[in-house]
């Protein structure tokens, strides 16, 4: 007994609380004629979740709602509450909330809003219709059937049966159950959707930082690869460079100061070329030469004057020749006394003084005095006239032989002069011509100083331009570790420690500075390339690239999880599905196979021989219109699993068969045969007649009672009626009963009082 009391208040026309127990497995509502007994059973669709407001008799949902009457006021609510019964049973409970009793309540407002309660507690229709779907109580209602409906599942379609058969057979969980998992596989997959199309968008970002890492690591390498080669170039260049400085400076070092004893040599050898060059010597020589010409002139104007003086010298000796023969002839003419003395004394006065002086020239002279005065004395004309020719032309002679003399000597004089004059010349001369050789000499090496000059400045000079490479080889190496700091950082120090290395191991040092130099440009030219490729590459933090790289890996990695998880659920959820549509076909067709052989059963029961059989088929696929035809898929996958329920029934003794041709009697035997075997297969809680039995007559009232008996053993059964036979099957019997203020009342009675309120 799991329906355990209804509750009314304000639904219809139970104006007032009102409260219906269903404590036996058979309770009757009886009651004349508009008192309100459908009401109770609308009461049941109602509180159970029916949303057909038609089925329940109204057009809107206030119409559920008492409306007033003349004398009672409406009610602004309705309120229908059920009682169930959920204590264990075996240990089970039948519906999976704990509590020992479940109310549900309805409430519609006359707005037309309706509130669920399960226990007190809001909640929604859907969780009403899971609760009660554990329990077999469909919202189809199969288990109610209202006034005049009895036959509703033999007019219905195949489809809509099928459903009221599913409903029966408890299916209605599995339907619950696939639609959710339906529900949730679509959300899946809309899931899905969104998680792909969140991984699109990150794809590509992680595709363009799984490039940047790449390029990083790239980089990396290359930057260690720099390192390497910078580390083997550096140390290379700067060992180099100190060496060859330092030979350099070294090396020029004795051509300088060869240079700078070179200056002062070639200072010294052009002093002395100045000197030996200078014009005196030339000057003085050339006045010689004046002065020897000049003596030369004087001494010739002498001889020509003396030979003048000659001439008339010869010329006075022949005069005085003539006039001494004629005198000669006049020799025997005394020389007187007085004469002679005075010769005498003149010569004796000379010869003393030069005697005296014992000078040469003196003596000579008194000589010649001598011989003049005697040649005077003998020459000397006693004869007056006579003596004074000879004396005349004696004296003459003598003058110019002292004119002469003089001449002579001067002449000598002029000679001696010349010669000496062209003694020194000659000497000059050779002096001059010596020094011109001295000159050459000096200016032979003036040459050789300044070829060596030349030769030193050379040296100088290519030692100088070799140092200026060196030079630059350093501020080029000076400006390439300020790049390779920038480059490669600190690490640039290591070159210090660096060991060149080649395939024969360390390299010496002497075989570092003597590289041919190409080797090394080389280096620098593959230095530049890795710089270049470096620079390609970009230097930039790899760090927070990587970070970030990190990041939207994990994001993907996510996005990846997520698509599997979903897609693992749609798995999952499409065998749940196709599970859940096996079961139930499963399900479906053993039911239908058992509810067709109660249905036969009731059926003979019912009209005593004849037969009746559910038969599963395909509704016929209409022929497709041209815009279905790409639904075509579709619709066949739908009519593949909507089969439908078709009924065939043979009455006993008459060849026609078919439901068309069941009289109004028949056709409510039939349904309820049906019910009642559809009731059997999976008996619902409770099942609720309503009038169910009114168009039988006696014979079958009873046959209909027995099958109620046999039923009420798996349900509890309400039956609204107003049949005797009925009546007397039930355990508890409610009257309905209506005054004249349109209020539905409720009053438990006996047999007897319920045969009498029911007419
Ligand atoms: P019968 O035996 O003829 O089938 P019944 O006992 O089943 O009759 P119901 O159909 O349950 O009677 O009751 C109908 C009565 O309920 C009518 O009198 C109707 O006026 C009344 N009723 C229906 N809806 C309301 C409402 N919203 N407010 C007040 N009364 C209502």
């Amino acid at each position: 007994m799991y329906l355990k009391s209804l509750t009314l208040n304000g639904f219809k026309s139970f104006a007032k609380k009102g409260e219906l127990e269903f404590s036996t497995a058979i309770t009757a509502i009886v009651g004349p004629n508009g008192s309100g007994k459908s009401n109770v059973a609308e009461a049941f669709r109602f509180v159970l979740g029916e949303q057909s407001i038609k089925s329940m008799r109204g057009k809107r949902g206030e119409d559920l709602i008492f409306n007033g009457s003349t004398s009672v006021s409406r009610a602004n609510r309705a309120s229908v509450t059920i009682t169930l019964d959920n204590a264990p049973k075996n240990g089970n409970r039948i519906f999976p909330l704990d509590f020992d009793e479940i109310t549900i309540e309805r409430v519609v407002n006359r707005d037309g809003t309706n509130e669920y309660a399960i226990n007190g507690s809001k909640t929604r229709l859907k969780d009403v219709q899971e609760l009660l779907a554990v329990a077999n109580i469909g919202p189809t209602g199969h288990h109610i059937i209202s006034q005049g409906e009895a036959d509703r599942i033999l007019s219905a379609s195949p489809r809509e049966r099928r459903e009221m058969i599913e409903d029966a057979l408890g299916l209605k969980v599995y339907q619950f159950k696939k639609l959710e998992s339906e529900r949730k596989l679509k959300k899946t997959q809309e899931n899905i959707v969104q998680v792909e199309a969140l991984r699109r968008e990150v794809v590509p970002h992680l595709k363009f930082l799984e490039r940047q890492i790449k390029k990083f690591e790239r980089s990396q390498a290359l930057q260690a690869e720099l390192q390497m080669v910078y580390a083997e170039y550096l140390k290379r260049e700067d060992t180099y460079i100190a060496f060859h400085y330092d030979r350099l400076t070294l090396a020029k070092r004795v051509p300088e100061e060869r240079r700078a004893e070179l200056a002062h040599i070639f200072h010294d050898a052009q002093e002395k070329l100045k000197k030996s060059e200078r014009n005196e010597a030339r000057d003085e020589l050339l006045q010689l030469e004046k002065n020897i010409r000049e003596a030369r002139e004087r001494r010739q104007n002498m001889a020509r004057k003396e030979g003048q003086l000659e001439g008339q010298i010869v010329f006075l000796e022949r005069q005085i020749q003539e006039h001494t023969k004629k005198q000669e002839r006049e020799d025997d003419t005394p020389i007187p006394r007085a004469e002679l003395k005075k010769v005498f004394a003149h010569i004796e006065t000379g010869s003393t003084s030069a005697l005296q002086s014992g000078d040469v020239k003196s003596l000579s002279r008194v000589l010649t005095d001598v011989l003049k005065s005697f040649h005077m004395l003998l020459t000397h004309t006693f004869n007056r006239d006579e003596v004074s020719i000879g004396e005349r032309l004696t004296e003459e002679h003598a003058v110019l032989c002292n004119d002469r003399e003089v001449m002579v000597r001067e002449i000598a004089h002029i000679e001696a002069e010349e010669a000496k004059l062209a003694r020194v010349y000659e000497e000059m001369k050779k002096a001059i011509e010596t020094e011109g050789e001295e000159s050459r000499d000096a200016e032979r090496k003036l040459f050789a100083i300044m070829q060596e000059q030349r030769d030193v400045e050379q040296t100088i000079d290519k030692l100088e331009r070799e140092l200026m490479v060196i030079e630059r080889d350093r501020q080029e190496f000076k400006n390439e570790l300020q790049e390779a700091v920038s480059l490669i950082g600190r690490k640039v120090g290591m070159y210090f420690e660096f060991e060149v290395v080649d395939e024969l191991g360390v390299v010496p040092h002497e075989r570092i500075v003597s590289e041919e130099r190409s080797l090394q440009y080389n280096r620098k030219k593959e230095l530049e390339r890795m710089k270049i490729r470096l620079e390609e590459l970009g230097m930039g933090s790899g760090e927070e690239v990587l970070k970030e790289y990190n990041e939207v890996k994990a994001r993907d990695e996510f996005l990846v999880r997520e698509i599997t998880d979903l897609t693992e659920s749609v798995q999952k959820l499409e065998a749940l599905i196709q599970e859940l549509t096996n079961d139930l076909n499963e399900q479906f067709v053993a039911g239908i196979e058992k509810i067709g052989t109660e249905f036969n059963r009731f059926f003979i029961l019912m009209f005593g021989g004849g037969g009746a059989e559910l038969l599963r088929v395909k509704p016929k696929v209409r022929a497709p219109k041209e815009e279905d035809v790409a639904l075509e898929i579709d619709m066949q996958e739908e009519t593949e699993v909507e089969e439908g329920i078709e009924i065939d029934v043979k009455l006993p003794n008459k060849k026609v068969h078919g439901l068309d041709m069941l009289s109004g009697g028949e056709r409510a035997l039939t349904s309820i045969a049906l019910i009642f075997a559809m009731s059997q297969v999976n008996p619902p809680l409770f099942v609720i007649l309503d009038e169910t039995d009114a168009a039988l007559d006696e014979a079958n009232s009873r046959r209909y009672g027995d099958m109620i008996s046999a039923l009420a053993e798996r349900s509890q059964l309400i039956l609204i009626t107003h049949n005797r036979e009925t009546m007397g099957r039930a355990g508890v019997l409610y009257g309905v009963t209506m005054a004249g203020d349109g209020v539905s009342k409720l009053l438990s009675v006996k047999f007897d009082e319920a045969v009498t309120v029911a007419k």
